[in-house]
């Protein structure tokens, strides 16, 4: 049984490269019809916020991303305790003493000797005495966990292939902090064991952080703590870029906020992000089910994934050109019914833009100053309209016989007169929604 779990910090919005983390995850789940979680990652009590929580359901839900279920990191305190105190019984996790300031210094020789900035275990060795002697001074220790120097860490990675990691080029991470609040490295570890997670997907930031957590889950193994047995299958996907590089700074116009209002669908997004990065080709397609069985992490590059707007732009015009009446039809302008839909569609790049084109039909419409001769065609066109199944089909084969007109000179002046524009929706769907007594008044009006 696969799970799955998307697991944001709630210390801002979601935007892109986290939307597309929670769209890989649920449709690894979906595919296997499987389990997705959503997990609050809410350790940092004072980066947390309630208001972050609920925009990332929001935004999920508009995404139509669900989940089967939530968790919350703060809601299971105890059982990192619990954990921490298994480690720490198997002597696992050590208390450290060290300011931050000391850390920095330590860090900053080390770089200075062209040596990579590793934790030097100073606190392995202090002796219980000295412990005592920190304590009393006041220095509440905070913890480290003791890497297992004895053999290299190796997974093999759904996208990455293999990956081997010496420990002991490895800090023993901190995994609590001096005032007892946890750091992200052990409380995923046990929620992931808790939760019966099989696979975790998550950004190539993550892979030292893997490396570290395949030891945390081992040793919690050993200990007995929980109930699965097995360390999940880990992934982990290359970041995305901007087309001019770096993201990070742009991320904040890259959320579901920003896209609602400049009327991307969450399809177009979910189209492109399914297969952004892969050899997969990136294409509007509008089914989800069909994205969801094609997504293979095989398909995944090592490169960056480019991140361009202009392709969302594309994919959402793709989109919006295949979706049904009854899926937008509460966002239409009022009286626009399916065959209004149908004829305005092709033309629209978000559907807000569907309004402009409606008020063609509905009128009023202003026409530009025709040249006599145009007006003694459009005179005739009243004349000829006749209303039947195809009126646009009808008159334009009826004038095309009487005036010899063809192409251009046929079709602009009466585009002109009908809509006031040079281009816009096929007229053969476009005049029956005019209807005949309006299309007859603006052919007689122009021609005036
Ligand atoms: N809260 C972590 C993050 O947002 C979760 C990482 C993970 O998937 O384990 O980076």
């Amino acid at each position: 049984m696969t799970t799955t779990r998307f697991a944001p910090s709630p210390t801002g919005r979601l935007h892109v490269g986290n939307i597309r983390t929670a769209l890989h995850n649920w449709m690894l789940a979906r595919q296997a019809g499987g389990t997705f979680i959503l997990r609050i990652d809410d350790t940092d009590a004072e980066r947390s916020r309630e208001d972050y929580v609920e925009a990332i359901r929001a935004d999920l839900t508009w995404l139509g991303l669900t989940w089967d279920r939530e968790e919350r990191q703060s809601a299971r305190l105890d059982r990192y305790a619990a954990a921490f105190d298994v480690l720490r019984a198997a002597g696992r996790i050590y208390p450290c003493y060290e300011s931050a300031q000391e850390l920095e210094v330590k860090r900053k020789i080390a770089l200075g000797r062209g040596l990579p900035p590793i934790y030097d275990r100073a606190a392995l060795k202090l002796t219980a005495e000295e412990q005592a002697a920190k304590e009393a001074e006041g220095t509440a220790p905070h913890w480290r966990f003791l890497l297992d120097h004895a053999e290299p860490i190796q997974w093999n990675d759904g996208i990455r292939g293999l990956q081997k990691f010496d420990p002991a080029q490895l800090s023993d991470p901190v995994i609590r902090r001096a005032d007892g609040s946890w750091l992200y490295m052990m409380p995923s570890a046990v929620d992931d064991i808790d939760m019966g997670v099989t696979q975790v997907l998550r950004g190539e930031d993550h892979v030292s952080n893997t490396a570290v957590q395949i030891q945390i889950f081992t040793a919690l193994h050993a200990a007995g703590f929980g109930a699965a047995k097995t360390i999940p299958a880990f992934a982990h996907e290359a970041l995305l870029v901007g087309k001019e590089g770096k993201l990070s700074k742009r991320l904040g116009s890259l959320g579901c906020d920003a896209f609602r209002e400049r009327g991307i669908e969450p399809e177009a997004i979910i189209a492109l992000l399914a297969r952004l990065g892969t050899s997969q080709p990136v294409e509007p397609i509008a089914d989800r089910t069909a994205l969801t069985v094609s997504f293979d992490l095989g398909t995944f590059g090592r490169a960056p994934a480019k991140f361009d707007e202009e392709d969302l732009e594309r994919l959402n015009a793709g989109i919006v050109h295949q979706l049904p009446y009854e899926a937008v039809a509460a966002r239409l302008p009022a009286g626009m019914d399916a065959a209004g839909w149908h004829a305005v569609r092709p033309n629209l790049a978000h559907i807000g833009e569907a309004a402009d084109w409606w008020r063609l039909v509905t009128g009023p419409i202003t026409t530009p100053a025709f040249t006599d001769e145009d007006k003694a065609f459009l005179a005739e066109a009243a004349r000829l309209l006749a209303w039947g199944e195809n009126p646009w089909g009808a008159l334009t084969t009826a004038l095309k016989e009487a005036t010899g007109r063809k192409g251009k000179a046929l079709f602009l002046p009466l585009r002109q007169a009908l809509t006031g524009m040079d281009h816009g929706p096929d007229m053969g769907e476009l005049l029956p929604l005019i209807g005949e007594a309006e299309a007859r008044a603006r052919l007689a009006s122009a021609a005036a």
